[in-house]
């Protein structure tokens, strides 16, 4: 575990916040599935939400590696960062590659929390990872974009003010590059109106998940983020960050996992002795801690680079898939050590195992980790 004063003080600091939400907090959403509006309240009041917006939009100016803490010590206490981890690196779109006047319009009041931008409207049913493929059109007329079109597993549309949308300002069939004719548009969702309908999907996990249909949708033509057919280009600037913070949370994820098995597996005693004096329940403990420490490396070395302005493709990449599967693997372990009881939905266990899983999968498949690394790392055949 890397640590300097400010991480050590940043961590601190969210942990006190996470103590005032415990299991029973998370679980009784979870049950309920509703959103943990006090939680994000209070994280957003204190800034926390706010880390990698520059001081003079007021944020709190820090590097990716004090925010990947913040989002660390969220899921190692036993709660759950993705419900806003969006409101934290979304903005970096915009911070990258918006106008001054975008900037000064939406950062100060994402900053604050008046607005909340966590929906990123991207993936399409049609197109799943082949997001070049994406159909959603935004047509040109005069002042403004019509949009029309449908977007898929769009997280916090319901929780969100604005909306990060990417949509189709070229047919596929006219381009001679795939990754141009998309391009990125602020949507203002408190106007929509009718315009954009939002349907809840019923998911495995509390993310409050949703379809999104367009229908006509009118967006001031101020409101493109930087050049148009240039948003896949955008996004794809972004994927580091966001590879690096999942990491990260992956990595408070396991932590959870093996203290929690490793406090179980002391105490719970059959045959007359505790259950960790067995090597079969304690070596699988030890290998999930050794993976996640590992993985925690990779993700410290992807955080310098990026915050020292390197590239930091392949690094952030691994991080990503190290500590989603050492993660995953903790979760098996922390569910096998308590046996029946990792069952019940009292233990946090079973709540966590289903929430720890998705990061093999979103925002990004570890199947298309592993293809940019065999393909741009190591220069094997594209497989698309
Ligand atoms: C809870 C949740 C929240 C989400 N939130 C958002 C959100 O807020 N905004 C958003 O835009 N999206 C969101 N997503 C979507 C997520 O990013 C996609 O599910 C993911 O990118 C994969 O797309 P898909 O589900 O269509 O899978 P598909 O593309 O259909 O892939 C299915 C399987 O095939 C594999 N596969 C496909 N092509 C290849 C290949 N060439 N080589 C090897 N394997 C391949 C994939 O890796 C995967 O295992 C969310 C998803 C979930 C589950």
């Amino acid at each position: 575990m890397q640590t300097s004063e400010t991480t050590e003080s940043i961590r601190s600091a969210v942990r006190e916040v996470c103590a005032k939400y415990p299991g029973e907090y998370w679980r009784d959403l979870d049950q309920r599935r509703e959103y943990p509006e006090a939680f994000v309240k209070e994280l957003t009041d204190l800034g926390w939400l706010a880390a990698l917006i520059p001081e003079q939009y007021g944020g709190g100016g820090l590097g990716i590696a004090e925010a990947s803490v913040i989002l660390e010590e969220i899921n190692r206490s036993g709660g759950n960062a993705g419900v806003c981890h969006a409101q934290m690196y979304i903005m970096g779109i915009l911070l990258r590659h918006g106008s001054d006047e975008q900037k000064q319009r939406y950062l100060p009041k994402i900053a604050s929390g008046e607005l909340r931008l966590q929906a990123f409207g991207v993936t399409e049913p049609n197109a799943g990872s082949e997001t070049t493929r994406i159909e959603t059109t935004a047509v040109r007329k005069g002042d403004r974009y019509v949009i029309n079109g449908q977007k898929i597993f769009t997280s916090r549309a319901r929780q969100s003010d604005i909306m990060l949308l990417l949509a189709r300002t070229t047919p596929y069939d006219e381009l001679t590059d795939r990754t141009m004719g998309l391009s990125t548009f602020i949507v203002d969702m408190r106007e929509a109106g009718k315009s954009i309908q939002i349907q809840p999907l019923d998911m495995m996990i509390n993310h409050h998940t949703n379809v999104v249909f367009f229908d006509d949708l009118e967006v001031p033509a101020e409101n493109l983020i930087g050049e148009e057919g240039k948003g896949f280009r955008y996004i794809i600037d972004s994927w580091n960050a966001e590879r690096i913070l999942i990491a990260a949370e992956s990595v408070g994820d396991g932590r959870w996992f093996v203290e929690k098995a490793v406090n179980y597996a002391n105490q719970r005693e059959v045959f007359g002795r505790p259950i960790g004096a067995n090597q079969g329940v304690q070596f699988p403990i030890a290998k999930a801690y050794a993976h996640i420490e590992a993985a925690d490396q990779v993700r410290w070395k992807a955080a310098a680079l990026f915050d020292s302005g390197q590239k930091c493709g392949p690094e952030a990449n691994m991080a990503k898939l190290l500590a989603s599967e050492a993660s995953w693997e903790a979760a098996n372990v922390c569910l096998d050590t308590h046996g029946g009881y990792g069952f019940a939905v009292e233990y946090d266990v079973e709540r966590k195992f289903r929430e720890s899983r998705l990061y093999m999968v979103a925002p990004i498949n570890n199947n298309l980790v592993l293809a940019y690394l065999a393909q741009n790392v190591l220069g094997l055949p594209r497989s698309y």
